[in-house]
């Protein structure tokens, strides 16, 4: 066993302060990690409350006064009960599926809060949305505009719409959450944007109350959104001109967290800016919506997972754990660096470099690679800032159950997700008669 004083320079955890070491121990605010994993098994996704709390505050701080709605991009955690806390702290939601919807109807959210975004919205969604009262859809092409009045005019209703606009600027992160350049699918191409505006004017089933954009997401600097912003204002200013009055601007999402060595962008420093150019600019009475996903949740959680083999070969040395790209797509999707940090970190034998892997019959099914870790079979790892885009693209390649979810609160946790069984992998198949 190590002692206290072998283990003064371990790292600080990325979801820091509210996962932090105790006595050599990785803690979730006053929980053993550890604990959590031998009571539930791994893998285990564990999730912070105060660090939910934390993050949401960092908004609250920065948007002081001024009239700004938080729309939570829920895409990079539905749990039910991670949306229940949303909506108790007050947020709004950013959907992009009638599925979305219903889960932050029954998690108790507003649905006049809600934002519908997505390139692909159906009839049968749109009327759902139409029914629950959303704020806003965000429209990202002519066709939609066009379904969308068909829709709503038939239900003797009047649609509110934002266009969501491709304002083509680079937003410096990875090309596959790069979402803002002309060539990613998304949005109405800005060039084309006042067309579609007066065209929307005309159709008898959509109001326009808005302009939207999302540029991308893990974005670290303030100049792609204002080179957007810019873009944006001067397009409020031409719509003007043709009498087409906006009453909100959604800036979409897309702060970044801390993986490695990150410097995450404080909202408040990006808001700041944006309010004082939107005053410069007279444009003081606009409402602003703000869509945070991974920023809000990102690093509140972590994955558990426990060493089942090491196998050293003449090439690499693999730790071959119990989590895979079913339970943690990122790595495999993007080439995502997730930090792993052992429970129970060892002082006893040097650190010795490992790629860490899952045990899915796909080459991609990796978690980690090349890192110094002093590790045993048994030793259940912490791969971390797994609380965004984790658990929600989890799925059952090789028939993986998919992982337990658990929110902690102080000493106490909830099981917010759990575990699936065998019974949950094939319901709803069929044997032939
Ligand atoms: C994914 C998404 C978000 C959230 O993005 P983050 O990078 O997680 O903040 C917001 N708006 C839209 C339209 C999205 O697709």
């Amino acid at each position: 066993m190590s002692s206290p004083s072998d283990l003064q320079n371990l790292p600080q955890p990325a979801g820091f302060p509210h996962f932090h070491f105790v006595s050599g121990e990785l803690h979730v605010e006053s929980l053993a990690l550890s604990t959590l994993a031998k009571q539930y098994g791994t893998p285990l996704y564990v999730y912070s409350r105060a660090a939910i709390g934390q993050a949401w505050q960092s908004y609250v701080n920065a948007i002081g006064s001024r009239r700004v709605l938080v729309c939570y991009g829920m895409k990079a955690n539905s749990n039910l009960a991670i949306l229940q806390e949303f909506a108790r702290l007050g947020s709004g939601f950013d959907i992009v599926s009638d599925g979305e919807l219903a889960r932050v109807l029954k998690a108790g959210g507003d649905a006049g809060k809600v934002v519908f975004s997505g390139v692909g919205k159906q009839a049968w969604e749109m009327e759902q949305a139409l029914a629950a009262g959303v704020k806003c859809f965000n429209v990202e092409s002519v066709a939609e505009l066009h379904r969308l009045s068909d829709v709503a005019s038939r239900m003797g209703r009047l649609a509110p719409v934002s266009l969501r606009v491709n304002p083509d600027v680079d937003a410096q992160t990875h090309p596959y959450i790069s979402t803002g350049l002309k060539e990613n699918k998304f949005g109405i191409a800005i060039e084309t944007a006042s067309e579609a505006y007066q065209l929307a004017k005309s159709l008898p089933g959509v109001e326009v109350v808005g302009l939207d954009c999302h540029i991308g997401s893990q974005i670290t600097e303030v100049s792609p959104y204002l080179d957007a912003l810019d873009k944006l204002i001067a397009l409020i200013k031409e719509l003007s001109g043709h009498g087409i009055h906006i009453k909100h601007l959604d800036l979409g999402g897309g702060l970044g967290i801390r993986y490695d060595d990150e410097t995450p962008l404080d909202p408040s420093i990006l808001l700041n800016k944006v309010f004082a150019r939107l005053d410069s600019f007279g444009l003081t009475h606009l409402e602003l919506v703000l869509e945070p996903g991974r920023s809000l949740v990102g690093n509140a959680g972590v994955l558990l997972t426990e060493v089942q083999f090491l196998k050293p070969t003449a090439d690499r040395s693999f730790a071959i754990v119990d989590a895979g790209m079913n339970d943690l797509m990122r790595p495999a999707l993007y080439e995502a660096w997730h930090g792993v940090l052992p429970v129970r970190p060892r002082s006893d034998f040097a650190p010795t470099q490992w790629d860490v892997v899952g045990p899915v019959c796909e080459s991609a099914d990796w978690l980690a690679k090349g890192r110094m870790l002093a590790i045993e079979q048994g030793d259940v790892l912490a791969i971390e800032s797994a609380g965004a885009y984790g658990f929600v693209m989890a799925g059952n390649y090789n028939s993986r159950p998919k992982a337990a979810e658990i929110l902690v609160d102080g000493v106490e946790h909830h099981v917010i997700r759990e575990r699936e069984t065998f019974e949950d992998l094939v319901r709803g198949e069929h044997l032939l008669r």
